[in-house]
């Protein structure tokens, strides 16, 4: 007997364990200090009312015998599916309801989607990087390359012909930098898919907080996306189902590989290890959708873009470089006086009793970066971008 031999060559994810213990040394060494956690991926606000009273409504039908609903459709109830494709319709990017498969959050898709590719495929993978697209790979055992996002291409890599990929990782807006790809950029990136029979797997995670019109939402607003892409979108940063669990990822049917359509290998590989996300999740989640869940939600995430902006403001004035903020919850700023990640990091922490992420925990290009994010309450933002500025003028260099 074996085990998986790949997940020896994973390297041990130290960021957040790091971090955790960092925090408790700090709380450790100075009881009662209050610590501003700007550094975690995770949202405060609640649930909105049109969500909270469509599940309730649910729980109510599961309650009676006539309404009740054991195991539901493999690729999600039908009014879901119908209700995305017709926010993509609205948006002009055409998405059939039998195109949306329904996901407990887009990770679970992200990672299962690989059972349908060979693991001799090569991947590219941007870096820095959310790091499930590496790990999942890595335990495939497929060969994993990598593509530099850096200041010099604004975290923005494009494609490089003389490099071969089968499968193509993009983000945007990106976690951890915040950058987005304009239309034509993605153009670039859906050619070379088509040139090189690849397989874009695009994560719009974020796309809910891109304000600038003229910038894509979708990789489908590309024209030729639909012949080598599968988008991976999510409720949890644009509805606050961070715990509630419920995304969709759409496969369209143009989409063929080998002589065969993706979508049913999806739905053959989900009705295989998959039940489906619960009746009442989904109901909640077709309640984003409604004109009461749309106004609702859109509330939440000017609170959080109005928490980017004001991020974004200081650091303006405080002269430091920084990406991301304006059509993105993330803030990825160069850590000032050429201090590495886990300096500035540690420098924060210590003395400002502000947490971020170190840069460097994302990948190799991360060094000397630090990330923030919009997601905390307003007076815990301002609070902590006052105490950045200060420490910056305590230690000007
Ligand atoms: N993609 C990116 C870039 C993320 O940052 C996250 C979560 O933080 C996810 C996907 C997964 O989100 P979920 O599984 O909650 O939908």
């Amino acid at each position: 007997m074996k085990l998986n031999q790949n997940y020896d060559k994973l390297q041990e994810n130290y960021l957040f364990a790091t971090i955790d213990k960092k925090i408790a040394a700090h709380q450790a060494a100075h009881p009662g200090a209050s610590l501003i956690r700007m550094g975690i991926g995770d949202v405060t606000l609640p649930l909105c009312a049109a969500v909270v009273d469509a599940m309730k409504q649910a729980v109510e039908e599961m309650a009676r015998a006539q309404t009740f609903r054991g195991y539901g459709p493999y690729a999600g109830y039908a009014f879901l599916r119908e209700a995305v494709g017709a926010c993509y319709g609205e948006r002009g990017v055409p998405v059939s309801p039998d195109e949306v498969y329904i996901n407990d959050g887009c990770k679970s898709d992200m990672a299962g989607i690989l059972d349908i590719f060979g693991t001799d495929n090569t991947v590219l993978i941007p870096d820095p990087v959310y790091p499930v697209y590496v790990d999942t790979n890595i335990m495939a055992g497929r060969k994993v390359l990598f593509m530099d996002a850096v200041a010099e291409n604004k975290f923005l890599p494009l494609p490089d012909p003389a490099v071969h990929a089968d499968i193509i990782y993009l983000c945007s807006p990106n976690n951890p930098t915040g950058a987005v790809y304009s239309k034509e950029q993605l153009a670039g990136w859906v050619a070379y898919a088509r040139e090189h029979d690849a397989v874009i797997l695009f994560d719009a995670a974020y796309e809910s907080f891109v304000r600038d019109p003229a910038l894509p939402r979708s990789i489908f607003e590309i024209p030729g996306a639909r012949e080598c892409a599968i988008e991976f979108c999510s409720f949890s940063k644009t509805a606050g189902f961070t715990g509630t669990r419920c995304g969709y990822t759409v496969i369209p049917q143009a989409l063929r590989r080998g002589g065969k359509a993706l979508g049913p290998l999806w739905l053959r590989r989900q009705s295989t290890k998959y039940n489906g996300v619960p009746y009442i999740v989904q109901r909640g989640a077709q309640a984003v959708f409604s004109p009461q869940g749309r106004a609702q939600i859109r509330q939440s995430i000017d609170f959080y873009m109005a928490n980017a902006a004001m991020m974004a403001q200081t650091l303006k004035a405080c002269g430091i470089w920084f990406t991301g903020g304006e059509n993105s919850p993330y803030i990825w700023l160069r850590c000032p006086g050429g201090l590495s990640s886990w300096e500035y990091f540690d420098l924060l922490l210590e003395q400002a009793g502000v947490v971020g992420t170190a840069g460097a925990g994302f990948g190799k290009n991360g060094e000397g970066f630090l990330r923030l994010t919009a997601f905390g309450g307003r007076e815990s933002t301002a609070e902590g971008m006052e105490r950045i500025t200060a420490l910056l003028h305590r230690f000007p260099d």
